[in-house]
């Protein structure tokens, strides 16, 4: 019995208004998957759609385990090309699962500990915290915070799984077409080779805000959309500010409205400003008025180099069952 049968082609990850010389991401090489030249379909246990922070840390799991499984990504890199530094401080609980995969050591090399936060509301501190102070961040040996770009903990994950050589990660393989029964699900995949049919007993959606698949199967979902604008500038400053987490409610050189200001990895600050709920995206992405945004915090005379600069706005999103047959939302997909 087929319970959906869908063919159409997914719209591509994209994010407008971005600039900055942007981060260098390492690419993988494009390999013909075996399907290509063979008329048989063949089965997986577990197919997983999208090779971002979701997708492959279930990849590294199941390896872990040594559940056999293929993930394909339609990019040739890790994250999201244009979306900058995205997610940016790990947690205790995230870091000693990271430690679980083994890659830990590798984040806590390239990253950036912070235990310090303080709050300001204009001039004023108002709130501060040192988490090493609190009794339960000594129960574990991960440190309470890490702040490292999201690229590079994908790009540990990549090179882990490829370390535990049990689940094949395929690039710039686009999921375009998909069918399920009672069987198994049928994934028609696009690459720069030709397209092929693959059949899954489990399909993992890690594909991310833009889920072709949610959209296939008819999800159902609840939606709001904030007024909350962003803008978040990644740059170098040639003096430092302290190590520590800054958040301001009310900052007076972003016109009353909140500023968080963290370091990460390659001595990178990310600075997100909240912009006025009727904000030009495009203009407020523009590299003058950034540059003038960061005078008016840090001084006429500061020296920065801007890394990346992009606007973002929230939608909250999410669905009622988180399983759809052969199907699993993961992440992303499901809400955001
Ligand atoms: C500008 C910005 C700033 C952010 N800041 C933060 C932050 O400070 N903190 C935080 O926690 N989070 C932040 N986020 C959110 C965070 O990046 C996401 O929550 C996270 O990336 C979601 O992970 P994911 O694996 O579900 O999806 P994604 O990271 O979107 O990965 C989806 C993957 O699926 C692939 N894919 C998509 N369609 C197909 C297809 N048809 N076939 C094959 N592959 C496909 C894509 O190539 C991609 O690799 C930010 C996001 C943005 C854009």
């Amino acid at each position: 019995m087929s319970l959906t049968a869908y063919k159409e082609t997914a719209p591509t990850n994209s994010y407008q208004f971005t600039s900055g010389a942007g981060y260098e991401l390492p690419e993988y090489a494009f390999v013909a998957p075996p399907e290509l030249h063979s008329e048989k379909l063949v089965r997986h246990p577990v197919v997983i759609v999208g090779g971002g922070i979701t997708g492959l840390t279930l990849a590294c799991s199941l390896a872990r385990l040594g559940v056999k499984a293929v993930l394909i990504d339609e990019d040739n890199t890790v994250g999201v090309k244009g979306a900058s530094s995205r997610g940016i401080c790990y947690t205790q609980k995230s870091l000693e699962i990271f430690e679980r995969l083994g890659i830990f050591e590798r984040i806590a090399a390239k990253g950036v500990q912070w235990s310090v936060g303080r709050t300001f509301a204009g001039e004023d501190e108002v709130y501060s915290f040192d988490l090493r102070q609190q009794g339960n961040f000594h129960l574990s040996s991960q440190p309470p915070f890490i702040n490292i770009q999201q690229f590079y903990i994908e790009g540990f994950l990549v090179e882990r799984i490829q370390e535990l050589g049990v689940v094949e990660l395929r690039w710039q393989n686009r999921l375009t077409g998909f069918e399920q029964n009672a069987e198994c699900a049928t994934l028609t995949v696009e690459t720069p080779a030709g397209t092929y049919s693959i059949e899954a007993e489990h399909v993992i959606d890690a594909t991310g805000s833009h889920s072709p698949l949610r959209k296939w199967l008819s999800v159902p979902f609840d939606s709001r959309r904030g007024d909350d604008r962003w803008c978040i500038a990644d740059v170098r400053f040639t003096t430092r500010p302290p190590v520590e987490r800054h958040t301001w409610i009310e900052a007076p050189f972003n016109e009353n409205r909140a500023v968080w200001q963290h370091l990460m990895a390659d001595d990178v600050w990310r600075i997100d400003y909240q912009m006025a709920p009727n904000a030009d995206p495009e203009y407020v992405s523009r590299e003058d008025v950034v540059r003038e945004r960061l005078q008016r915090q840090f001084g006429a005379d500061v020296q920065v180099e801007i890394v990346w600069v992009g606007p973002y706005a929230y939608r909250s999103e999410c669905v009622h069952g988180m399983r759809h047959g052969r199907v699993f939302l993961m992440a992303e997909s499901p809400m955001r």
